[in-house]
């Protein structure tokens, strides 16, 4: 075991309690880089401003009180004020009717002043989350979890893609991970992370192996791979045994304990293999939001019809 406070650069030395000498691998600065991206998404929003009169803006749509999904919400609408963005919000009692919610994305479709729509998810249990998207016209659904961008995305045409996927792409290049031939072993199957990761890894020419919950010898395939993506939702699943030396590993995982957030990835075990790793907190969580206001300015811009 280490007994570290994980403040350490790429390939310093850390002996832990064991006193033997172990390489930590760089930590990927996931706020560092959502930072850039959303000083990026200000100076574009600017311009637009300026060549086009136009501002792009965000419409979140809430239903019920789960306290979680308030958070990212409100995080969501600051920082899209935050980049020069127009915010625009409806906050729906629990009890919403399937017609209500619908009604109230309609509206917002038809808002010419709003570039993108998110409904955040989850919904309470009595609505229908498919239906529900289905009602974000596709140039507005910067979620991209239409049917329409899934589409696009598994065709690799051109269209908004899902922001978490998009983040730890961008992740990955923030430190040049080769991509182009590597073998990537991406750990959960949703529609939300790990299909929408495994597409994008395999249009940048990776050799992508998908798993599930039902996979025989996990730990083999991930101890093959160059890059691994965690996104199971189960805490401190992918072990330091289980990871090649010197590999790139992004932890999707988020969970809250009473010591704080947590992720996919054990971290003390994984940072003395891996070569490149993300933390919990401050890895792939910033960068979602970074890549949704990206996906609002793409969206206002018109690129993305
Ligand atoms: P999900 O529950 O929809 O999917 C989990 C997937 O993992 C499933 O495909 C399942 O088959 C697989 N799985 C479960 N147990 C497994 C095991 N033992 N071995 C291999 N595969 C297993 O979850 P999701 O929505 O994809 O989210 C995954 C995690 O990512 C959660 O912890 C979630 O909170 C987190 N998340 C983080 C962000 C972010 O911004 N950082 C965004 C979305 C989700």
């Amino acid at each position: 075991m280490l007994t570290q406070s994980f403040i350490f650069e790429k390939g310093q030395v850390d002996e832990g309690e064991t006193g033997v000498e172990k390489m930590m691998a760089e930590i990927l600065d996931g706020a560092a880089v959502a930072r850039r991206v959303r000083e990026e998404v200000a100076r574009r929003v600017a311009a637009l401003r300026q060549s086009a009169d136009r501002v792009p803006g965000l419409a979140t749509v809430l239903v019920g009180d789960d306290p979680a999904s308030e958070v990212y919400v409100a995080t969501k609408r600051r920082m899209s004020l935050a980049v020069g963005m127009a915010e625009f919000h409806r906050h729906l009692p629990a009890s919403s009717s399937q017609h209500d919610v619908a009604e109230t994305i309609r509206n917002f479709a038809r808002n010419d002043a709003v570039s993108g729509i998110l409904l955040q998810l989850p919904l309470p249990r009595h609505l229908n989350a498919a239906a529900l998207i289905s009602e974000i016209p596709p140039h507005k659904d910067v979620d991209g979890l239409t049917e329409v961008n899934a589409g696009r995305l598994l065709l690799a045409e051109p269209g908004l893609r899902p922001c978490t996927p998009l983040g730890v792409m961008e992740l990955l290049d923030s430190c040049a991970t080769p991509l182009s031939g590597a073998l990537c072993a991406v750990i959960g199957r949703s529609n939300l992370v790990g299909k929408p990761v495994a597409q994008m890894l395999l249009q940048r020419d990776a050799t992508v192996v998908m798993t599930h919950s039902r996979t025989r010898d996990l730990r083999e395939l991930t101890r093959a791979a160059d890059v691994v993506v965690a996104a199971a939702g189960v805490p401190g699943l992918l072990t330091g045994d289980a990871v090649k030396e010197g590999a790139a590993v992004i932890d999707v995982g988020i969970h809250r304990t009473p010591k704080g957030l947590i992720g996919d990835v054990d971290f003390a075990t994984v940072a003395t293999r891996a070569g490149r790793i993300t933390p919990v907190p401050g890895g792939v969580g910033p960068m979602t939001i970074a890549m949704l206001l990206r996906n609002t300015m793409l969206a206002a811009e018109g690129g993305v019809r």
